[in-house]
């Protein structure tokens, strides 16, 4: 143990890697090297900030973990497969070795269990709480990446699991929906995929505009998840509204739609349908009355 607890945390993540196949060589060069070939690469980066993504005294390994599968959230909305990472680290100067220990614990458990390679890193003292910032890497499936932009009118909208209050403990311990989104992949035509980040009422106008189709949310359809308590604030605003479900938004055929709602092939975690997409560019909800009223965006604001 050297007075660099940051360096020892580094040689001990160095010596805890398991030998990959997919990598050259990873930690201890200016570079790592990870083996080539005939490959496109799927590049994603996140930033998580003490203060606004999780408050401070969250358990470290938690936050952690986080960093990384908001990372490989984003990587399934893509329906990758996740190869490697590079883990960019702002530690507070008050911290002990431990306290970087358990951080980066929570982040090598959750690369174990989705087969990611750590490749690398930087770390730096913070002035301003703990800051993380993971770079992943990962390869489409044979079927090739799914983009936000392949929505067609007609075609159904779904999601996968259930909607609205992460914030009571789900944002941290979320399981990212890698495998599910190859599943999908495999069993349908997947025209558009994305995760929900910042709440299905924000992020859905991603796929609208990228797609450049209007779409309609029936509220009566939406699933809403346990998680949900009463508040005064319907539990159908919390499904459209609060973030940080990291549940896939996809749209498919009615065909596949009406197969996927009759198999649930990802059972126990279900796939719903929510909305259809139609010709325009309007963002509308279908309310419990049938009548239509415009979608208001107004998705997760960080509020910590
Ligand atoms: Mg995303």
């Amino acid at each position: 143990m050297t007075d660099q607890p940051e360096f020892d945390a580094i040689e001990a993540i160095r010596r805890r890697q398991p030998p990959d196949g997919r990598v050259a060589f990873g930690i201890g060069d200016d570079t790592a090297l990870l083996w080539g070939g005939p490959a496109d690469w799927l590049v994603t980066v996140d930033m998580i900030l003490e203060h606004v993504h999780f408050r401070p005294g969250t358990p470290l390994d938690l936050v952690g973990r986080k960093s990384l599968a908001v990372n490989l959230s984003d990587l399934a909305a893509m329906a990758g497969r996740p190869v490697a990472a590079l883990v960019a680290m702002g530690i507070p100067s008050g911290y002990s070795a431990r306290q970087i220990d358990d951080v980066y614990r929570g982040i090598e458990d959750l690369a174990r269990e989705f087969h990611v390679a750590i490749v690398g890193g930087d770390t730096n003292r913070s002035h301003s709480g703990l800051v993380i910032s993971i770079t992943l890497l990962g390869h489409p499936t044979g079927k090739g990446a799914v983009t936000r932009s392949g929505a067609q009118p007609g075609d159904i909208l779904m999601v996968t699991g259930k909607l609205g209050g992460s914030l009571a403990g789900r944002h941290l311990s979320f399981q990212p929906r890698v495998e599910e989104a190859c599943r999908l992949h495999e069993l349908v035509g997947l025209h558009a995929m994305m995760d929900l980040s910042d709440g299905l009422a924000g992020d859905i106008f991603h796929l609208s505009k990228e797609s450049r189709c209007g779409i309609i949310i029936d509220v009566n359809l939406l699933p809403i998840h346990d998680d949900v308590v009463p508040d005064g604030r319907s539990t159908i605003n919390h499904a459209l509204h609060d973030g940080e479900d990291f549940e896939l938004l996809f749209a498919v055929s009615p065909a596949d739609a009406d197969r996927l709602m009759s198999t649930q092939p990802l059972k126990p975690i279900p796939v719903s349908r929510i909305g259809e997409v139609v010709a325009g560019s309007e963002a509308s909800m279908r309310q419990i009355d049938g009548s239509l009223s415009r979608l208001q965006p107004g998705g997760y604001v960080h509020r910590f």
